[in-house]
C-alpha cells in the first residue's frame, strides 16, 4: 500500500542522507590516512586500491550519490597530496579509469541493495501491522478459533478458544486437535481428516454442523462449528471457528432457529388445548358407557329377565368404550403421525444434533455427555424431527433422573442388529427405575416428576412402532438406566452418496 510520507519522514531522509555524504568524505580521509602510512610500499598504479573500501563504505550506507563523491574526494585527495604529475608515469591513466568505472558500479550496486532493503523493511513492517490487528480482531470476538494442520495438530489456539476449552494454548499447541472432543470422535478424528485428504469428501469442512467439544475438565458442551480451508505453499492448513451453544444469549437465538425445524414444539403446545377438549369429548361415551351399565342393574333385578334388551343394552355399553378408545387413539395419532416424512437419514449425525440440542440450557447440571456409536451404523430410515424428539426425550429424562446422582454420565450409543434393524441406546447413571414403575412406564401419563406430564414415553413408544421398531427399559449394570429403542437401517452406502450429491 503506498504511502504519502509524513514531515517526520521527510526530515528523516534527509538526515540520513546527509549523514550518509559525512560518511563518504570521512571514509575517503581514513584510507588516505592509510595511503599516508603506508607510502613508498606500493606502486603508483596501485594506490587508488587503497581507496575502495571508501567507495564500498559510502555505497552501503548511501548508494550512488555518496560513493561519486568518495571516488571524486578519492581521486583528488590521492593526487592533490601526491602531485598530479604522478598522472603521466606508466599504467596510473589506465587505473583512474579503472578506478572511476570501479566508482560507478559500487554505486549503482550500493543503490540497487539499499532499495531492496528498504522495500523489506517496508514489506516486514507492513506484514507485522497487519499480523497485529488481525490478532486484535481474533482476540475480541467472541468465536473461538483454532487452527491445525494436515496431521490434525493444533498451530494456534485463540484466547476465546481458551476460555471456551479451558486449556492455555501453550498447553495445546502442537497436540492433537482430537484433545477437544470427546469419544469416540477423539480416536475417529485422525480418519476423518485422512478421509477427506485423499476423497474429498466433506463431513464438516465448508459446511458447518452443531458437534459436542469437551473441555480440559472432562465436561463437554454444544457447540457450532464451521471449518475453512487453506493451503499456504505445500502445507494444507484447517481453521476451526467454535460457538460455545451454552453461553446463553447464543443458545437463545439458535433455540429460536431450531424450534422452527423441530415441529414437535408447536404440537405438544397443542397437545395442551387438545387434552381439554379431549376431557370434554371422553365425558360424553364415558357417561353413556356408565348410563348403560346402570340401566343393565336396573334390568337384571327385573323379572323375567329380558336377555334380547340386556344384551343390546351391554353392547352400546360396549360401543360407547370402544368409542372412548377412538378418540385416545385419535389424540397419539395427532402427536406422533402427523405429518410424517420418513427419508433416509444420517443415525450418527441425527444422534449428535439430538445430544446436542439436549445439552442447551443444561450447563449447571454437570453432565457429560458421550457418544459409543458402532462405525458400521450409518443411515436408517425414519422421520428426523420424530426420532431426534424420542432421543431428545430419553436424554433430557436420563439428565434429570441424575440430579442427585454423584456420577453424571450419559452415554448415547448405536449398534447394528440382525435383519438390518439398528439399535439405539440412551444409558445414564441416575437413580434407575423400579420394577412396578417400569411395567407402566409406557403408559400415558404415567409420572414420578412435579412438573411432568407423563406423555414422553407414551409418544416415544408410539413413533417408535410406527417406523417399525419397538422400545424397551433395561436396568445399567452400573447403576441408572438404559434405553432401547430400535429402527429400520439402510444397508445401501450408494444411497448416502446420492443424498450429498
Ligand atoms: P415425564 O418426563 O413428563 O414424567 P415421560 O413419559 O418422559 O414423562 O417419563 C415418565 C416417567 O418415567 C418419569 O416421570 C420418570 O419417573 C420415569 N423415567 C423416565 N426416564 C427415566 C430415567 N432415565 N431414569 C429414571 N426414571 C425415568
Amino acid at each position: 500500500m503506498p504511502q504519502t510520507p509524513t514531515p517526520r519522514e521527510i526530515r528523516r531522509t534527509r538526515l540520513n542522507q546527509a549523514a550518509a555524504y559525512g560518511v563518504a568524505i570521512g571514509a575517503a580521509g581514513i584510507c588516505l590516512a592509510f595511503r599516508l602510512l603506508l607510502d613508498g610500499q606500493f606502486r603508483g598504479d596501485v594506490v587508488l586500491l587503497l581507496f575502495v573500501p571508501a567507495l564500498l563504505a559510502a555505497a552501503a550506507v548511501g548508494g550512488l550519490g555518496p560513493t561519486l563523491l568518495a571516488g571524486a574526494i578519492s581521486l583528488l585527495l590521492s593526487f592533490g597530496v601526491f602531485g598530479f604529475q604522478t598522472l603521466g608515469e606508466p599504467g596510473v591513466a589506465v587505473t583512474v579509469a579503472v578506478f572511476i568505472a570501479l566508482t560507478v558500479a559500487i554505486g549503482l550496486v550500493g543503490s540497487r541493495l539499499l532499495h531492496s532493503s528498504r522495500t523489506i523493511r517496508e514489506f516486514v513492517a507492513d506484514a507485522q501491522t497487519r499480523e497485529a490487528h488481525l490478532q486484535s480482531i481474533l482476540d475480541t470476538v467472541p468465536d473461538a478459533m483454532i487452527v491445525i494442520d494436515e496431521r490434525g495438530l493444533i498451530q494456534s489456539f485463540s484466547s476465546a478458544a481458551e476460555r471456551q476449552f479451558g486449556w492455555v494454548a501453550a498447553e495445546v499447541i502442537g497436540k492433537n486437535v482430537s484433545v477437544l472432543m470427546p469419544a469416540p470422535y477423539r480416536t475417529a478424528h485422525d480418519g476423518y481428516l485422512g478421509r477427506y485428504i485423499t476423497t474429498g469428501e466433506r463431513r464438516i469442512i465448508g459446511i458447518g454442523r452443531v458437534v459436542v467439544g469437551e473441555r480440559k475438565d472432562g465436561t463437554t458442551f454444544p457447540m457450532e462449528l464451521s471449518v475453512g480451508e487453506m493451503i499456504s505453499g505445500q502445507a494444507r492448513y484447517f481453521t476451526g471457528f467454535v460457538r460455545d451453544l451454552t453461553e446463553r444469549q447464543a443458545a437463545e437465538r439458535r433455540l429460536q432457529d431450531l424450534q422452527g425445524e423441530l415441529v414437535h414444539v408447536s404440537r405438544l403446545t397443542a397437545l395442551g388445548e387438545m387434552a381439554s377438549a379431549m376431557a370434554h369429548e371422553l365425558n360424553q361415551p364415558l357417561t353413556a358407557a356408565a348410563s348403560f351399565m346402570k340401566g343393565c342393574l336396573v334390568l337384571l333385578k327385573r323379572k323375567p329377565l329380558d336377555e334380547d334388551r340386556l344384551a343390546d343394552m351391554i353392547g352400546q355399553g360396549a360401543d360407547q368404550a370402544l368409542r372412548a378408545g377412538q378418540i385416545i387413539r385419535r389424540l397419539r395419532d395427532f402427536v406422533s403421525k402427523g405429518e410424517a416424512e420418513r427419508g433416509i437419514e444420517n443415525l450418527p449425525q441425527l444422534l449428535e444434533e439430538a445430544g446436542a440440542l439436549a445439552m442447551i440450557g443444561a450447563r449447571d447440571r454437570n453432565v457429560r455427555l458421550r457418544y459409543d456409536i458402532d462405525p458400521q451404523v450409518k443411515l436408517v430410515l425414519a422421520d428426523k424431527v420424530q426420532i431426534q424428539q424420542v432421543a431428545l426425550n430419553l436424554i433430557r429424562n436420563g439428565m434429570e433422573a441424575m440430579d442427585e446422582s454423584p456420577r453424571k454420565d450419559i452415554l448415547v450409543g448405536a449398534r447394528p442388529l440382525a435383519e438390518d434393524m439398528v439399535e439405539v441406546y440412551v444409558a445414564d447413571t441416575g437413580h434407575g427405575i423400579g420394577p412396578e414403575a417400569a411395567r407402566q412406564l409406557f403408559q400415558p401419563f404415567m409420572t414420578t416428576k412435579a412438573n411432568g406430564m407423563g406423555i414422553g414415553l407414551s409418544i416415544s413408544r408410539t413413533i417408535i412402532e410406527a417406523h417399525g421398531g419397538r422400545i424397551w427399559v433395561d436396568p445399567n449394570p452400573g447403576g441408572g438406566t438404559i434405553f432401547r429403542f430400535t429402527l429400520p437401517g439402510v444397508r445401501d452406502e450408494e444411497l448416502m452418496d446420492s443424498q450429498h450429491d
